[in-house]
């Protein structure tokens, strides 16, 4: 009994610092995948470190200002989507005719709001639309012709097909018929100042995909969720098993009814529920107390987080490609 009550007494400083209480997090992800040596060269690593910084300041401005999660969210994919280092917006993948069809989605803790678009052809900023979507629309997903039709009715704006392409994926598409492997995404999960969380996915989706495939990222289940008892999640990776194994839904349960801690969860369903063969990718995930985690099971994971502590007002940053973090 005594040794109960020592060890209860010992392990309390660490039962609070799991739940130590942050004013805002912003955690944000540019895609995983297999970046064998990105980290060892510097200058092309350099341009990622600066991107996602760039991110999370863009972020961290809005956050500190008081905006609120969704505005962050929107300000940050947005930047990542106009970036063409990123499978989003411009820069995205191709499908296997050459073309680009963009898949996004946002979606917000307090109240289970969600919108989603998959397959656009013509919409400069996807997430743009799928957030009209969640606020004009008695719907949650648009799909194909109609949510481009859409997105032009709510003034979006609208490019040609190939203005997604970058002299990179227009490489790509002369080399469709190699064998190869191109993912990566974006997406954001932020806690705001009102104590709400947010999460938001954009994607150009797989390399060579075919038939109107669709992803995880516009799935909100798969690869978005939020809800304020359990926490936001933006996923990357093969969708196809994030679709089945339902991850950001999966992971936000166990921390709304099991209470997992959201760091144990996350890593249960990236390293056990999947791996690097079958669900090969990571997420991004926060909850409402700011706790946060980014595992993955690839090689690497462009990812980054900034957070402000409630008492100090200390904000502390760090951005990752490969295993090490970089603290800026
Ligand atoms: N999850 C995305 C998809 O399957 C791709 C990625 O994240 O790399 O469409």
């Amino acid at each position: 009994m005594k040794h109960l009550f020592i060890t209860v007494l010992l392990l309390l400083p660490l039962c609070h610092m799991l739940a130590q209480e942050r004013e805002y997090v912003i955690v944000v992800h540019g895609g995983a995948g297999a970046m064998a040596g990105l980290e060892n060269n510097q200058e092309k690593s350099a341009l990622y470190y600066a991107a996602l910084d760039s991110a999370l300041s863009i972020g961290n401005a809005i956050l500190s200002a008081g905006g609120e999660g969704p505005e962050a969210v929107m300000a940050v994919v947005n930047y990542f989507e106009n970036n063409p280092l990123f499978n989003a917006g411009k820069g995205a993948t191709c499908t296997s005719a050459g073309t680009f069809e963009l898949d996004a989605s946002i979606m917000e803790g307090k109240d289970l709001t969600a919108g989603a678009v998959a397959g656009l052809k013509t919409v400069k900023n996807p997430i743009n639309a799928a957030y009209a979507v969640k606020n004009k629309t008695p719907h949650v997903m648009l799909a194909g012709e109609g949510a481009d039709r859409f997105a032009k009715s709510q003034g979006l704006e609208i490019v040609d097909n190939m203005y997604f392409a970058t002299p990179k994926t227009l490489k790509w598409i002369e080399d469709l018929k190699k064998e190869s492997k191109k993912n990566g995404t974006v997406g954001c999960v932020v806690l705001d100042k009102q104590g709400n969380l947010t999460a938001g996915t954009s994607t150009g989706g797989m390399f060579k995909k075919q038939w109107g495939r669709v992803g995880d990222s516009p799935v909100i289940g798969a690869g978005t969720y939020a809800d304020n008892e359990g926490c936001a999640v933006s996923c990357t990776g093969h969708g196809e098993y994030f679709i089945r194994h339902v991850v950001a839904y999966n992971l936000s349960t166990r921390v709304k009814l099991l209470h997992q801690p959201v760091g144990e969860a996350a890593d249960y369903i990236i390293h056990q529920e999947l791996n690097a063969k079958e669900g090969n990718g990571g997420l991004i995930a926060v909850d409402k107390k700011g706790n946060f985690a980014m595992p993955f099971n690839s090689g690497g994971m462009f990812r980054g987080y900034l957070y402000k502590e409630k008492g100090t007002g200390k904000i502390s940053k760090a951005v990752g490609i490969g295993e090490k973090m970089k603290t800026l």
